[in-house]
C-alpha cells in the first residue's frame, strides 16, 4: 500500500537514492508542524546531515516582474544542461494568507519542472516566516542529500524574507529592473547590504541600453559601501532571462565567488556563523511561540498595548508584567 506508515530508514533511503515520491514525503514530514511528525523529520534529518553540505546554495531575490522564474527556469536549465541537478524552492511568507504560493509555482517554470534533474517545491505555509525559513532549510538539507548539488531559493522581497533567505545560502543574486535613477529610490537599502551580486535583467531589444545605465548606477550605489567581505566586492551586470544572454556570466561570478571565499576560509566560517544563528533563530522562534500563545500573557496583552500606546504605562513597567505573568522575575 502506498500510504503506509514509512519508517526512518524509508525515508533516508527513499532519499539518498532519489526517488522522487519519496522525497516530496520527507518535505511534507518535514514541513509538518505535528509534534510526532516534527520528531520523526529530526531522525530523518540526523541521518541526511552527513550526505548535505556540498551543493551550492543560491538566493535569488527581486520584485514582482523582475523575472525571477524566467530566470530560475533558464538558469535551471543551464545548469542541468551542464549535468547538475537542480532544487528550486521559495521562502513565500505571503502564501499563508493568500492560501496559495506565488512562488516556486510549477506552473511558472514548466521546462524546469518537466526536467528530470531539476525538483521544484513550492514555498511551505507554515505559518510565521520563521517557520518557513526552518522548513526552507531543512528541505535544502533533504535535496542536497538526494543528490540535488545546486539549490536555488527564491523569495520576493516581502518583510524580512530577503534577510531570511540570505541567511540560509552561499550566494545571494538580487535581480533588477532596468530604468536607472527612480528606480535606486525606492530599493530598499538593505538588500544592497546583503546583494553578492545584482543582475539587472531584460537587458534586451530596446531597453538594453537603460539596463546598461541601471547597472551602472548601482556599482556607484555599491561603490561607496562597505563590502562584507574585504575580498568580494559585489559585481553588477546585466542579463537577459527571455535571450539568456549574461547567465553564463553570472554563474561563472557564482563560482569565482565560491574559489575566493573558500581559499580565505571565509566561506566555511559563513556556514558555521549561518548555522549558530540558525540555532538561536530556532530558540527565538519557539520561546515566542510559548510566550504569545500563553493564556495568561493572552489575557493581559491587549489592555498593556493600549496602556503603554496611551502613555499611562511605561513600556518595561508592561513588559515586566507580561514576563511576570508568564512566570518570570526579575532578577
Ligand atoms: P517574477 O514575478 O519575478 O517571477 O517575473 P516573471 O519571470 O514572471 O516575469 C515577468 C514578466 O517579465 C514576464 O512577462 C516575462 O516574460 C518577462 N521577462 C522576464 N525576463 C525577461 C527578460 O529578460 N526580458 C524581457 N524582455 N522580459 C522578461
Amino acid at each position: 500500500p502506498k500510504r503506509r506508515q514509512m519508517s526512518v530508514d524509508d525515508y533516508v533511503e527513499g532519499v539518498r537514492s532519489s526517488d522522487r515520491a519519496i522525497l516530496a514525503r520527507a518535505i511534507t514530514l518535514i514541513e509538518s508542524r505535528n509534534p510526532a511528525h516534527r520528531s520523526q523529520a529530526q531522525e530523518v534529518l540526523n541521518a541526511l546531515l552527513p550526505f548535505s553540505g556540498e551543493a551550492r546554495r543560491i538566493g535569488i531575490t527581486g520584485v514582482p516582474g523582475v523575472g525571477k522564474s524566467t530566470f530560475i527556469e533558464a538558469f535551471g536549465k543551464m545548469l542541468t544542461g551542464a549535468g547538475h541537478k537542480v532544487a528550486v524552492l521559495a521562502v513565500d511568507p505571503s502564501s499563508n494568507r493568500t492560501g496559495g504560493s506565488i512562488l516556486g509555482d510549477k506552473t511558472r517554470m514548466q521546462e524546469l519542472g518537466r526536467d528530470p534533474d531539476a525538483y521544484i517545491r513550492p514555498s511551505p505555509s507554515a505559518g510565521t516566516l520563521g517557520g518557513v525559513a526552518r522548513a526552507t532549510r531543512e528541505t535544502m538539507v533533504i535535496c542536497e542529500a538526494a543528490g540535488f548539488d545546486h539549490v536555488i531559493v527564491e523569495t520576493v522581497g516581502v518583510g524580512q524574507s530577503e534577510t531570511v533567505v540570505a541567511e540560509m545560502v552561499d550566494f545571494f543574486l538580487v535581480l533588477m529592473l532596468p530604468g536607472a535613477g527612480d528606480e535606486l529610490q525606492g530599493i530598499k537599502k538593505g538588500v544592497l547590504e546583503i546583494a553578492d551580486m545584482i543582475a539587472v535583467n531584460k537587458a534586451d531589444g530596446e531597453i538594453k541600453s537603460r539596463a546598461r545605465r541601471a547597472a551602472a548606477e548601482y556599482r556607484r550605489a555599491l561603490e561607496i559601501m562597505t563590502p562584507a567581505s574585504p575580498n568580494w566586492r559585489p559585481p553588477v551586470s546585466t542579463c537577459s532571462a527571455l535571450t539568456r544572454d549574461g547567465l553564463a556570466d553570472i554563474l561563472a561570478e557564482i563560482t569565482r565567488h565560491r574559489e575566493i571565499l573558500s581559499g580565505t576560509g571565509e566561506f566555511q566560517k559563513k556556514r558555521q556563523e549561518q548555522q549558530v544563528r540558525w540555532m538561536w533563530a530556532m530558540v527565538r522562534e519557539r520561546l515566542m511561540a510559548r510566550f504569545e500563545e500563553d493564556e495568561a500573557v493572552r489575557r493581559l496583552v491587549t489592555q498593556l498595548e493600549d496602556e503603554v500606546a496611551g502613555a499611562k504605562l511605561t513600556a518595561s513597567a508592561a513588559a515586566d508584567r507580561l514576563l511576570a505573568a508568564f512566570g518570570f522575575e526579575r532578577d
